[in-house]
Parts: structure tokens; sequence; C-alpha cells
């Protein structure tokens, strides 16, 4: 089974479309035409995690944090560890693939898995995406409407929330006069023609609008399809930012940050006091999503877990709700395991017997210090 089979299903799930317009997901290094032997998933791609990956003879890499995220200008591999990183990934003839904020933003992602890891219900995005989605109105002949309308669906269109094949359908009448050099598919040139045709609307998100437009174009019959997009302000439903959800009994704030410490497999967590009530719905963002503190307080949440918060930040949630930053890679470290889950999913359907392994080495650059003299420098 080659890379791009492997991406091809992961990614409709987690489109790259979807991410951060300043992120780098996808292939990073490598070919997607490479026959996978076996896959290895980490959070980032370190010395010590490639070293893992090729004893272990596996060829496919996928990583959460793109191993390329600023742009290269040169690879100095004297001099340059990410260089040095990249020679060693091509010499093993490794492929590398990354999936960041697709992952972050996608249903039952890293935001959604912390939730869960957090035991969480009723979770739903804590922010939906703006600007992300279209409506594409095409008028087409009743006869073509079923292979016009598969061909949108089939490229995406007509997705909301657990509800496929969507779309709105109306009849009216076209009328068109062809040119003498026209080939009208109904009716004859240079003739003022007047047709039944149908309507039809449907929801296209961004990333799959090019792909739907040229697939309604070619399952078209008219020599020139009537069609408009119109870019729409909804919210999109399936793709979003942070979670939010709600714990089964309310907890006081003290057992919450117990409860994060024991769900993270952590020891220590910072944090900003909170409203000195009792902890029942809360809002969650694996990695830096300090940007999204508002939101969650607007939202009532009583409590955000989240990663790489400033000391000023901090002070803007403080007494309004239980601001806890739980680590970066605390946070995020779960989301493998869904990506495990998502793979291992596809490579049954295919009957393939690609094994995954999933990173079991230190990750986590950042260690506490204290006095009793934990985590002392060895
Ligand atoms: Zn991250």
């Amino acid at each position: 089974m080659t890379a791009k089979e492997i991406i091809t299903y992961f990614e409709n799930w987690a489109p790259p479309g979807a991410a951060w317009e300043r992120d780098n997901p996808g292939l990073q290094v490598g070919s997607t035409a490479c026959e996978v032997n076996k896959i290895f998933l980490c959070l980032d791609l370190t010395e010590k995690a490639l070293d893992t990956a090729i004893a272990n003879n596996c060829n496919f890499i996928f990583t959460h944090h793109p191993l390329i995220f600023y742009p290269v200008y040169k690879l100095d591999t004297l001099n340059n560890p990410k260089a040095k990183l990249i020679q060693k990934v091509i010499k093993h003839d490794i492929t590398v693939y990354s999936a960041h904020t697709n992952l972050d933003f996608t249903k039952n992602g890293v935001s959604y898995e912390l939730a869960k890891v957090l035991n969480l219900k009723n979770i739903r995005f804590l922010k939906n995406l703006d600007d992300t989605l279209n409506k594409l109105t095409v008028f087409v002949p009743e006869s073509s409407l079923e292979k016009v309308s598969e061909a949108i669906f089939s490229a995406g269109g007509g997705i909301i929330g657990e509800y496929k094949k969507c779309s709105y359908r109306l009849s009216g009448t076209g009328t068109f006069e062809g040119s003498e050099y026209a080939n009208p598919a109904v009716g004859e040139k240079e003739k003022f023609e007047t047709v039944p045709e149908i309507r039809l609307e449907v929801l296209v998100s961004n990333w799959n609008l090019g792909k739907a437009v040229s697939a309604m174009i070619k399952a078209h019959p008219y020599e020139e399809p009537a069609f408009d997009i119109y870019p729409l302000k909804n919210q999109n439903p399936d793709f979003g930012m942070g979670a939010i959800g709600e714990l089964e009994k309310p907890v006081t704030e003290n057992e919450f940050l117990e409860h994060v410490c024991t769900s993270l497999k952590t020891e220590n967590i910072r944090f900003a006091k909170g409203k000195r009530g009792k902890i029942k719905k809360v809002a969650v963002c694996g990695g830096s999503c300090s940007d999204l503190l508002n939101e969650a307080i607007s939202q009532k949440a009583d409590a955000f877990v989240t990663a790489d918060v400033k000391y000023h930040t901090f002070q803007d949630g403080e007494n309004k709700i239980l601001f806890i930053d739980a680590g970066h890679y605390e946070t995020e470290i779960f989301s493998l395991n869904v990506v495990k889950e998502k793979l291992e999913e596809f490579l049954k359907q295919r009957k393939s017997n690609i094994k995954i392994l999933k990173y079991k080495g230190v990750g986590n650059p950042v260690k506490f210090y204290n006095k009793k003299g934990e985590n002392q420098i060895a």
C-alpha cells in the first residue's frame, strides 16, 4: 500500500484545507508513492524518535507538529540540526507526513480527544470555523439532475453534520440564445430557448470547492453551465477550534485540578483560580490556545484547559474561570491514539497487515525541577 492511499483516507477526515492558513500540514519529506512497510506515530520528529523509527524498520512517519514549519532556505547539515534530521530521513528513504491544525480543527481530533480523556460529556466545538463554507448553485435540466448532483456529492459537497448528499432543488425556467458558434445541448443555436431547469443548491467547503466545481462542469450537459458560488457567513458545523462539554458531576476547583493531573498523567500544572465555585462545564483546547480564553468565558465554562499560557493571559482569566495550563505535550499526546485508531480502521478495511508503532520515548522537553530534587539532570 502506498503512502498516498493512507494519506487520502486520512485527509478525508482531516482535510489539510481546513488547517490554519499559515500552517504547513501534509507531506514533509519523501514521496507519497512509497510502499509503506510500517507506520510510526509521534508528536514531534526528534532525532531519538527518528532513530526508533529506523530501528523498527518504519518507512512512513506520521507527526502532529510539522517537521518543516518555517521556510527552509538551505540544508546546512553541519550546523543546523533540523537539516541534519531531514538528511537522515532522506538517507533512510523515509516519508514524513504531518497533520497539524487540520487535526486540531477536525471533529474527534486533538481537542475532542482531550475532552474525552478528561471525561467530558456532550462534547462539541468551542468555536466553529468561520468563512469556510460556500453555496454552490447550478441550473441543470432535470434529465441531468442526478448525474450533476452525484458529481458534486462525490467531490465532498453536501455534507452537514451527520448528513451527506444534502441539497435543495427548485424547478424553474432557464432561457438562452446561443450565438452562431454555439453548440447547445438543448434546442438550436441563434434561437431564443426556454428550458425547464432545476436550481440545485449544495453546501461546499472551501477546500472542496475547486474539485466540486470541476466535477459539476464535467457532469453538466451544457456547453456553458450557469452556476453561482456564494461565500457564506454560516459557521462550519463540522470543523472548529477547541471543545467544550460537561463533567458528569460538579467538582470543586481542587478536585478538578487533581482530575486534570491524573487524566493527563502529569505531576505539575499551572493555573489561575476561577470563581471558587463548582466545576461542571469545561472548555479545552490542545496546544497553545490562550486566544480562546474569552470564548470559554463567554460560553460560561467553569474551567479552561489548554497550554502555553503567558503570565498576562493568566491575569485576564483569573477569578473568571479556572484557567489551567496543563502543558503542550500533555494536552496533545492523546490525539495520537485517535490517529492510530483511524489508520487501523483503514488498514483493516483494506485487509492490510501493515503495523503501526506509536512512539513511547520521551517526547516532552519540558521538565519541572523541585526542591525535593526530582528531575535532577543526570
Ligand atoms: Zn501543538
